[in-house]
């Protein structure tokens, strides 16, 4: 089993573990594709709260099963998986009534334990997905990001004609317009790289803006006919943006998500009294597990459309294009595949 593992802060190397076995309750997968994003690039240079080294990264991927245990009824050989990222303990009050995404003991691979980029993995069945064909390895590796954006939909109550204004173009925020979209509501995104917004615009989202150029307070204004937003999300993997003006854009009795947790931010400096004036409810969203299957049969319908974020690589070049991600180098959505 070759793995590329960081051996510690700011180096990583491809090693040869040999053979691995399966174990009760996993299969073996051959990894056909995984992502290279902003918890990688934080485990590479060692600012992960709570990861220790040495660590191979990689929090989710695609991969087809090779070899199953004798306990797995399942899946067989020759399945292709999605391999979602947080494994549950199975044992704590919450695992045992059934909601195991808030389970006391999760673990997040290429975080707590060892991820995915490798050449093969041993998974537990119950991270494991069954993918239809028309969703490409490509395309798959996003399922968690839109299961994130489908949770900000239902935590925030985001419905037809609700207008969302999401701060940071990033992949979450280009992927939550969409998922926006597809729930009839009415994204507006916000950021200052021309070229994201450019993106977005192709991507069909109708308002977007430039954050360094507008005023964004007096834009949303005009978009919302003046009510303000009703509901804002900000995308919180995009290190430079001015997450604060969250407060001078929402409505009264809005909400305001704030998405993920892996982040090169240390803090935000949002107006409480503003939040507090305009009776605004804040929220925490971090979980993408209960909305994995949902995920699936978004992109099975198209409703997302992936393909223009992924600047695709192969496995042997993980670990130069980390180095570059790490440097500053800016891309939305690395995904590595196998290598022929
Ligand atoms: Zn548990």
């Amino acid at each position: 089993m070759k793995v590329w593992k960081v051996t510690h802060p700011g180096f990583i190397t491809l090693e040869d573990l040999g053979p691995s076995e399966v174990r009760k309750d996993c299969v073996k997968v051959k990894m056909l594709a995984a992502t290279v994003s902003t918890t990688e690039k934080l485990v590479f240079k060692g600012t992960l709260k709570g990861c220790t080294f040495p660590r191979v990264p990689g929090r989710q991927g695609v991969g087809m099963v090779s070899e199953v245990d004798e306990s797995v009824h399942k899946f067989r050989r020759g399945d292709r998986c999605y391999v979602s990222s947080q494994v549950a303990c199975n044992e704590c009050y919450f695992c045992r009534i059934g909601r195991k995404s808030e389970c006391s003991h999760l673990q997040t691979y290429g975080k707590d334990i060892d991820g995915v980029l490798s050449d093969f993995a041993i998974i537990s069945t119950d991270n494991l997905y069954l993918l239809p064909d028309r969703i490409t390895d490509n395309q798959a590796v996003f399922i968690e990001t839109i299961a994130l954006a489908i949770n900000a939909i239902n935590t925030l109550n985001i419905g037809k004609g609700d207008h969302l204004v999401i701060l940071g173009a990033s992949v979450f925020g280009l992927i939550m317009a969409q998922v926006a979209m597809a729930h009839q509501a009415v994204p507006v995104l916000v950021d200052k790289r021309p070229d994201r917004l450019l993106l977005a615009e192709e991507l069909g989202v109708y308002y977007c803006v430039n954050g360094a150029k507008e005023d964004l307070a007096k834009k949303v204004f005009s978009i919302t006919g003046g009510k303000m937003a009703g509901r804002v999300v900000c995308s919180m993997d995009c290190a430079d943006f001015d997450y604060g003006t969250c407060a001078d854009i929402v409505s009264n009795y809005g909400k305001i998500g704030f998405v993920g947790t892996d982040s090169e931010i240390s803090e935000i400096n949002v107006d409480l009294m503003q939040i507090i004036s305009k009776s605004v409810t804040t929220y925490s969203i971090n979980h993408a597990n209960d909305n994995i299957s949902a995920a699936i049969n978004m992109l099975a319908r198209g409703d997302v459309n992936v393909d223009k974020l992924i600047t695709p690589i192969k496995f042997s070049e993980i670990g130069a294009y980390l180095e570059r991600y790490a440097g500053g180098e800016d891309f939305i959505q690395i995904v590595a595949t196998a290598d022929k």
